[in-house]
């Protein structure tokens, strides 16, 4: 009936994969005491000292948040060595990827971006109208020289989420860096680290230096993983001042509440919480990777807090099944991947049930293997 009333771009774009509330799931199936490992989230819940700080914060909702962010800006810019007018903060960096959007592409202008990456790159893209070109990924890595021959002259924005998402691969230092001294200088980069606290092997690219160039480029970083703020909404952006400048015009001028601030500005400094959350996710994935091998899957190697499984069937079968059992993984079909689960790494015994829900379902005749 309204369908006049919207663009084909907006009219065609698909809901983002619906996560029912746990609890409404548990009272469909008629469980208890489900697990999730389908988001990526923290499994330690969020850092304790972020939790004190937002209760400090509750008393005063009455009034707007600070729109510059000064203190959490403050204290990101002291840690990572960069000045208060190169960060741009967001409501989740999704808010950060959609500024990006609406600051830099016009009408008619392209972004290009890898197949499969986050979701969420196409999804904004093509509210606005913007065209894209995806590149499939080889060998289920970026494919940086397809990126590059991708590039053309309308194209104003390049999203590359590293590690990526959903394969949890790493492209090096080296590559990304010579990527970026060879792109056109009216696309802007947009880096995606939100799992970068988790690399264990390779180098990182050090955003301090990059930003001081004339390279367009913007690294995105996010409370949602590593600290476990999902449910605050809070991320950022580094990029030359000039930049952010824009970034900073296009925004609401209240865009990061202020619990978001606190709770981040606080978890900032728990480093107790960062170090275990690193190496709960470390351990698990470790122990997850040969849980799944002995039960004749491959787990694909990650440097993020979430792996990918091919179960050799049809994947999203299991992840029904599973779900039966408790355990709720994503299925990476809508990822073009059919045969293929993504679990995030969860506390020893959410690991334990998912092996041994993974065995159950696997070893009943539920799943009919599919090939091709
Ligand atoms: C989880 C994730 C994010 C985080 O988004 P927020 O809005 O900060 O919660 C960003 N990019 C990728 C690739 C992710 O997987």
């Amino acid at each position: 009936m309204f369908e006049d009333l919207v663009s084909p771009e907006v009219a065609s774009l698909v809901p983002y994969p619906p996560g029912k509330p746990q609890e409404e799931l548990e009272r469909e199936l008629g469980i208890r005491d489900s697990i999730k490992l389908a988001s990526n989230e923290n499994p330690l819940g969020p850092s304790p000292k972020a939790l004190a700080a937002v209760a400090q914060a509750l008393g005063r909702l009455h009034r707007y948040p600070d729109g510059q962010g000064y203190y959490l800006k403050e204290a990101l810019a002291r840690r990572l060595g960069v000045a208060m007018n190169q960060i741009v903060l967001g409501n989740g960096s999704n808010e950060v990827i959609e500024l990006c959007v609406r600051t830099f592409l016009r009408p008619g202008t392209n972004a290009v971006f890898s197949d499969p990456t986050f979701l969420v790159y196409s999804k904004v893209v093509q509210g606005a109208g913007g065209r894209m070109t995806r590149v499939p990924l080889k060998g289920l890595r970026h494919d940086l020289a397809g990126l590059r021959a991708a590039v053309d002259d309308q194209t104003r924005l390049i999203f590359l989420d590293n590690p990526n998402n959903p394969t949890g691969a790493l492209v090096s230092r080296a590559d990304i860096e010579a990527f970026i001294r060879d792109l056109p200088r009216l696309a802007v980069l947009v880096l995606d680290e939100a799992y970068v606290d988790f690399v264990r092997h390779g180098e990182r690219i050090e955003p301090r230096a990059w930003i001081e160039t004339d390279h367009p480029i913007l690294f995105l970083r996010t409370f949602s993983k590593a600290y476990g703020l999902a449910g605050l909404r809070i991320g950022y952006g580094l990029a030359h001042r000039e930049l952010v400048d824009y970034l900073d015009r296009v925004r609401q001028p209240f865009n990061v509440s202020s619990l978001a601030q606190a709770g981040a500005l606080a978890a900032l400094e728990d480093d107790d919480f960062y170090r275990l959350t690193l190496e709960t996710t470390w351990a698990g994935l470790d122990w997850l990777k040969g849980e799944t091998a002995a039960l004749g899957f491959t787990a694909y190697a990650t440097e993020t807090n979430f792996m990918m499984i091919d179960l050799d069937r049809e994947a999203s079968d299991v992840a029904k099944a599973m779900l039966h059992e408790g355990v709720i993984v994503r299925s990476l079909a809508s990822y073009g991947l059919p045969r293929t689960i993504r679990i995030n790494a969860g506390t020893g015994d959410e690991n334990r049930r998912f092996v041994a829900a993974l065995k159950k379902v696997t070893a009943g005749n539920v799943p009919a293997p599919v090939r091709g």
